[in-house]
């Protein structure tokens, strides 16, 4: 009753408050860290790694080579400027677009300028002298990159590993290897229910960094055998790199559960706003801008044989920011090429599974275009094609009509591109469908969406979440489990557990390390002093 009303008042104030981080208080708080001293295994490991994992790929390997190549000769810098002012060219519009193209001529490809990229030079690219500007267009560009990029990883690369620079890189990733336990966290209220436990929001203490944290009980997970898909789910968040799938942060464990901290959506979850939130479904141009970061974010999933499988509103989670991500990737699976899937009992939700499924035939990354193709009819028309809101109808009539009637447009909100969109995705024949034949993204729905902006993060969201609103259910709601108190742990389930417990994610971790000012508090390579040939051989 009221004690529970109160109790979701009093958990959201927490959580909202602490959202308003001090970050003078955390800096000082953070004034006795130092950065631990590498050990042999860091080094060996970070030998294995190539120049695009270190100088890349790793956020904070990235800026230390940047820092390197700053202070080291002027060469260098102009090389690292360069590369800087194409990546803001290549992402500019308009007037803007313009200017940077003149700036980088004038800069770069001008034998007079100060920062001449010298280094151009010999038969293939003896063009690049002094461009005239028709001649500078974007294959001149992308060679330069490339050139570029050659001429980085050779000497520069080199010497790099030799510096001081790479020295503070060690220290870093032996920072990122510390244990992680329930005390690096302070925890608020849950958001959601999971199978094998609530997500709740948690929050680093020393960063201040928010995240959602999903607890996967140990006994309930034993008791239903959940831990081989518990671990499939956990390999395959840690390997996707996208804007628009959720991130993985870190995983560990701690006397009762099993926990993925992951990127805190708190703007709710599609499903909420298609039927919780005013008229029921959304304005067109926040269907044409989520489905645009979903196809984005499938598109990055099947380039790495992924197949999400779990397609629907209720897994499209939005951000603080109003930017959507796939969400739960608990069905997801790797299929190596040409591998396919069949299985008896379908994977998937009732309403947005593919014929092929329902079939029970072979299938691959083609399902998750069909259940596209489903969930932007639901976006529009707050129903499902072949199957009505709340309709109470058999598993086997909607699969009846999945395989055999055509998808009608009845409700007044479908214009003529979201019915082409939609009867493209929802094509029966595999060989017919849209992102199995041909490229969703060139289709006409999407014409105002430039992909490039949208993948960088610089397209505008159309609708922004209220930033004091908690957009999840009440507290009462989402609590009392089923305890599995009948359960033994053992060394074999420990041994599971330290597999599955590793600790934080590097690219993200350091992602956190640089957004929340830790990384330049620490960070002083002169100050520091160490040369890395005497540790580095
Ligand atoms: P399960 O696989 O057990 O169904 P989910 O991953 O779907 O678990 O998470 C359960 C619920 O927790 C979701 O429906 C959502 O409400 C909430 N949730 C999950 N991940 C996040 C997140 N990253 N941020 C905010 N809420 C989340
Ligand atoms: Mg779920
Ligand atoms: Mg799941």
């Amino acid at each position: 009753g009221d004690r529970l009303v109160l109790d979701t008042l009093v958990a959201n104030t927490a959580y909202l408050k602490a959202q308003q981080v001090d970050r003078d208080e955390l800096r000082q708080q953070r004034l006795t860290l130092t950065l631990p001293k590498p050990k042999t295994s860091t080094l060996q490991e970070a030998a294995g790694k190539t120049y695009e994992s270190l100088c890349e790929q790793q956020p904070i390997g990235q800026k230390l080579f940047q820092q390197f190549l700053m202070t080291s000769n002027p060469q260098y810098a102009a090389a690292a400027e360069f590369l800087e002012e194409l990546s803001d060219w290549s992402l500019a519009e308009g007037e803007a677009k313009e200017k940077a193209r003149q700036s980088i001529l004038n800069k770069f490809f001008r034998t007079k300028s100060r920062s001449f990229l010298s280094y151009l030079t010999g038969e293939e690219t003896n063009r690049y002298k002094n461009l005239s500007d028709e001649n500078f267009d974007d294959v001149t560009m992308d060679q330069s990159r490339e050139a570029t990029r050659d001429f980085l990883m050779g000497k520069p690369f080199s010497e790099y590993l030799k510096s001081p620079f790479f020295y503070c890189f060690l220290q870093w990733k032996e920072y990122e290897k510390q244990q992680i336990t329930d005390k690096y966290f302070y925890e608020f209220r849950p958001l959601g229910k999971g199978g094998f436990g609530e997500v709740c929001v948690v929050q680093v203490k020393h960063t201040g960094q928010m995240y959602a944290c999903k607890k996967l009980n140990k006994k309930h997970l034993k008791k239903k055998g959940g831990e081989r898909f518990a671990l499939l789910e956990k390999q395959i968040l840690e390997k996707v790199n996208s804007l628009f799938i959720v991130t993985l942060a870190y995983t560990y464990a701690n006397k009762t559960d099993l926990c993925l901290v992951m990127d805190l959506m708190n703007g709710g979850d599609l499903k909420f706003h298609i039927y919780e939130l005013g008229e029921r479904g959304l304005r067109m141009e926040r269907v044409i801008y989520y489905v645009a970061q979903i196809t984005t974010g499938i598109l990055h999933l099947h380039s790495m044989d992924i197949v999400y499988r779990d397609m629907k509103p209720e897994n499209i989670l939005l951000d603080g920011k109003g930017q959507c991500r796939l969400s739960d990737l608990g069905l997801a699976i790797e299929l190596p090429k040409g591998k396919m899937i069949c299985q008896k009992v379908s994977a998937g939700t009732t309403g947005y599974m593919a014929p092929e499924i329902l079939r029970q035939e072979h299938y691959r990354t083609s399902v998750d275009w069909w259940a596209l193709g489903c969930s932007i009819y639901e976006m529009v028309a707050a129903r499902l094609p072949f199957k009505d809101f709340r309709e109470k109808v058999h598993n086997g009539e909607v699969t009846r009509r999945t395989i055999e009637d055509d998808c009608k447009f009845e409700h007044k909100n479908f214009d003529a591109p979201s019915k082409s969109i939609i009867s493209h995705f929802l094509k029966k024949r595999v060989e017919n469908r849209l992102g199995c034949r041909g490229d969703p993204r060139n289709h006409v729905f999407f014409k105002n969406i430039n992909f490039h902006r949208l993948e960088a993060g610089l397209v505008e969201p159309p609708w922004v979440p209220n930033s004091n609103v908690v957009y999840a259910k009440d507290m009462n709601k989402l609590m009392h489990y089923s305890k599995a108190e009948d359960i033994e742990l053992d060394d074999k389930d420990e041994k599971f557990y330290s597999e599955f417990s590793t600790g934080a994610v590097s690219i993200p971790w350091q992602k956190e390390m640089i957004h929340s000012g830790v990384f330049d508090q620490l960070n002083d390579p002169k100050l520091n002093g160490h040369n890395c040939e005497t540790v580095w051989k």
